[in-house]
């Protein structure tokens, strides 16, 4: 059977992070809990409609901070998935945290509810880099939400960390990347930073605010990572996560090799027979819209098969793994050397992409530049 995923937007956090460009923004009156309200419209309406009939492979609930809401607010949620799908025998179901928002009570909460997963935002285990960063937690609380995780019973937990901030040292990251294998999570996802427009960090940069690594000491980061993560163990199996061998996220899996998911919530997407339909970011309007039976989409499009083909293929190449051309000539009977023609040539005789009967991949030497390339396949 094919994977579907359903992924749930909480577009709500503590305060707003100098860096972040996500739909998300502090919480504040009652608008959480109507929200909530029309999430479990929306799902209603949708598995009624379009997604009827479907089974549910993994569920994503991310944001913003979903564990901003309280066990009793999830568990409601979660109900309602099992309620409108089916699901599959067992389903992998994330929760995003924060770690400012975690406790046992809520924790053990979830955990009854079906959630299996837990991925906390911890991005620095140095209280210098999270102020400088704004983020609106401590490494020490950090480091007990990961205890408390592991009490509730988590056996899977990813940790994002990011690399490349403001005033970092690679003495700093590799500290970080030291305190964070203490907690043997089973996943980890490292990220560079990036400078996104319309944050405040573009802002403290275009005034020269901003005190940014060098980009040699950056790459020396990135190699740094990739290189103490295989001496723990882990795979890296896309271009910025990393796991235990079985702990992949199945659910960003099926995103990476282009297969279908439901999106419910303020800005979620979603992709299913071709099309994709985003919904309104506003969390107000999003409200209004499904309060008034509409729905909370704002934009349909039907791809081509060419614009699928090649969005198959720039995701595919993100996992070590690379894409499969019998799954490319199986969906869309293209290959990609007739299709990219001379531009695929030169990535591989630059040893940057390479080929063989079952795959197409990028290689080692291509992962610190595989924007560029992929932006050249897109
Ligand atoms: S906690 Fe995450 S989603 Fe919320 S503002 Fe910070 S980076 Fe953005």
């Amino acid at each position: 059977m094919a994977e579907l995923g359903l992924y749930i937007h909480i577009p709500y956090c503590r305060s707003k992070c100098g860096y972040c460009s996500f739909n998300s923004a502090p919480w504040s009156g009652p608008g959480p809990e109507a929200y909530l309200d029309a999430l479990l419209s929306e799902m209603e309406r949708v598995s009624n409609g379009w997604g009827a009939g479907q089974t549910l492979s993994s569920i994503f609930i991310g944001g913003g901070t979903p564990t901003i809401y309280d066990g009793r607010a999830l568990t409601r949620l979660l109900d309602a998935c099992r309620t409108h799908f089916s699901w599959i025998d067992s389903p992998e179901i994330t929760i995003e945290t924060n770690p400012n928002t975690v406790n046992a009570a809520n924790l053990d909460a979830y955990r009854s509810a079906g959630a299996n997963r837990l991925s906390i935002g911890v991005q620095a285990l140095d209280d210098r880099l999270l102020q400088a960063i704004d983020r609106s937690h401590s490494v020490a609380q950090a480091l007990q939400a990961v205890a408390l995780a592991r009490e509730a019973g988590f056996t899977s937990l990813n940790l994002d960390l990011i690399y490349g901030l403001p005033t970092q040292t690679v003495h700093d990251w590799q500290l970080s990347l030291s305190a964070a294998l203490e907690l043997s999570p089973e996943h980890l996802s490292l990220y560079e930073l990036s400078i996104e427009p319309g944050t405040l960090f573009a802002a403290k940069q275009s005034k020269g605010t901003l005190a940014l690594p060098e980009d040699d000491s950056t790459a020396e980061m990135a190699e740094l990572g990739h290189k103490l993560l295989a001496r723990h163990g882990y795979r890296r199996y896309e271009t910025s996560n990393y796991a235990v061998p079985g702990s992949e996220c199945r659910h960003n899996l099926n995103y990476w090799r282009n297969g279908s998911y439901i999106g419910l919530g303020a800005g979620a997407v979603s992709s299913f027979d071709g099309l994709r339909l985003k919904n309104v970011d506003a969390p107000v309007e999003y409200m209004v819209r499904i309060n008034a039976g509409q729905m909370a989409f704002h934009d349909g499009e039907a791809l081509s098969l060419d614009a699928s083909f090649r969005e198959s293929v720039v995701l595919g190449l993100r996992l070590m793994a690379g894409v499969s051309l019998s799954m490319l000539q199986e969906r869309y009977a293209l290959e990609p050397q007739s299709y990219y023609g001379e531009t695929l040539k030169k990535f591989c005789s630059q040893g940057l992409i390479a080929l063989d009967e079952e795959s197409m991949w990028l290689t080692e030497k291509a992962l610190p530049v595989a924007n560029q390339i992929l932006s050249e396949l897109v």
